[in-house]
């Protein structure tokens, strides 16, 4: 099973332990997140899948070869993809891009604060506006609490999914640090992430990373065509296949930006160490193309998507009408009209893009993008707007025209 059958993404505050948690999960460490935080770029997303496994004699699951309780060999069963996603303010958008790619969430919810925090409240709100359904909450560090404290927390954590759609999610205390009681996680996660019904039709994938995996200096005859990573989210991709790529590569012409749509061949496809020949919706794969590495390095292609050449193109729009509809629990107050030419930060898909307010008219509102997107009439498009300083989830919106 060398592709992951579903994307749980790793949600929760700052520091609550979504890292520590991944990585006792699957044995691998995720990307760091404070280094690219201190060097001020944009994030990228952890990524490290697991096979889980199921006792031979009592039915246990874990990610072990021998069951945890009673000893007896185990069986593989479902191969999981973890998206770990930041937590820090400034970093939403990444995981509002995340959530388009997630089946699934573990939310995070550390039992030495006080919930909800900060962006305890705003990825409830994005998983809840994303649709994401299948979600076990870790009430994790209850190592760090009373047996008392801890009864509390949980009680607070009930109290804030109140209302939601997770009002009856389970609520597992973890000790993520020591692997205390990952295992209870695990059959709760596996529990509640059924499969999803995937979305059949076009080939579509949401790319959320880019690549050129060559070194610096080498020779062109030696150059290794551009890598595309992201998530399949319809149909399927096999080794050969044209495809193209919108709003594709940003180009400098005679001094102006635009964006130029890509065309290549899909040589090769990966996932892990493993080739396949055919790739379908479900955790990241990696595709190799015979792109000039040039134009996928940096994440450069992050929020396009990439599509069948033989199917009809995306829309791709550098202005659109939005209708949007505040969240029902904001962090900040906001007017109910925005001003002339404000700023909004809007999650279309992987892609995060700035647009700029230029006309309104009760929820519809039309908007000039800095960078174009690809977008469609059944997105559900995040948006975040400016408060103190602060770039806060606002809402939701629906493409118009
Ligand atoms: P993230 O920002 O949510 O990814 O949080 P990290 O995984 O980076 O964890 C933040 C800090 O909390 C680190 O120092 C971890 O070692 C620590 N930590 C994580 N989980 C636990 C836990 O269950 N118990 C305790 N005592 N510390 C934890
Ligand atoms: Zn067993």
């Amino acid at each position: 099973m060398p592709q992951a059958e579903f994307n749980v993404g790793v949600v929760g505050h700052v520091d609550h332990g979504k890292t520590t948690l991944t990585s006792a999960l699957t044995g691998k460490w995720t990307d760091t997140h404070s280094e690219e935080l201190k060097r001020g770029i944009t994030i990228k997303l952890g990524y490290a899948d697991v096979v889980f496994k199921q006792c031979t004699r009592c039915g246990l699951s874990s990610a072990k070869e021998r069951c945890p309780k009673c000893g007896a060999p185990t069986q593989a069963t479902r191969k999981i993809a973890f998206l770990d996603a930041p937590g820090h303010e400034t970093l939403m958008a990444t995981v509002i891009a995340a959530s388009s790619i997630m089946d699934g969430a573990l939310f995070v919810i550390a039992a030495n604060e006080k919930c909800p925090q900060p962006q305890t409240i705003e990825h409830l709100m994005i998983l809840e506006a994303a649709g994401i359904k299948n979600v076990v909450i870790a009430q994790n560090k209850v190592d760090l609490v009373s047996r008392q404290q801890a009864l509390e927390h949980y009680g607070q954590i009930r109290e804030f999914l109140k209302g939601t759609p997770y009002g009856d999610a389970p609520i597992i205390p973890t000790a993520a640090n020591s692997g205390g009681n990952l295992d209870a996680l695990v059959s709760a996660l596996l529990e509640t992430i059924k499969s999803v019904p995937r979305a059949e039709g076009k080939a579509r994938l949401l790319v959320a990373r880019s690549f050129d995996v060559n070194k610096p200096g080498t020779p062109f005859e030696k150059l290794f065509g551009g890598i595309v990573g992201g998530s399949i989210v319809s149909g399927s991709f096999k080794v050969g296949e044209e495809v193209r790529i919108l709003p594709g590569a940003l180009r400098t012409h005679k001094g102006k930006e635009h964006y130029q749509e890509l065309s290549t061949k899909i040589t090769g496809i990966r996932v892990g160490d493993e080739s396949l020949e055919e790739a379908k919706p479900g955790g990241l794969v990696a595709l190799a193309t015979t792109l000039d590495p040039a134009l996928t390095g940096a994440d450069s292609l992050v929020g396009s998507l990439l599509f069948a050449a033989k199917d009809e193109p995306p829309a791709v729009y550098s202005s659109f009408s939005l209708e949007i509809t505040p969240l029902s629990r904001l962090l900040e107050k906001f007017s109910s009209s925005f001003a002339s030419n404000e700023p909004l930060v809007l999650g279309v898909g992987t892609a995060t893009t700035i647009g700029f307010v230029t006309k309104q008219k009760k929820k519809l509102c039309e908007l000039t993008l800095k960078k174009p997107v690809c977008a469609s009439k059944s997105d559900v498009i995040a948006v975040m707007r400016r408060a103190n300083n602060r770039w806060r989830l606002y809402g939701t919106a629906k493409l118009v025209a």
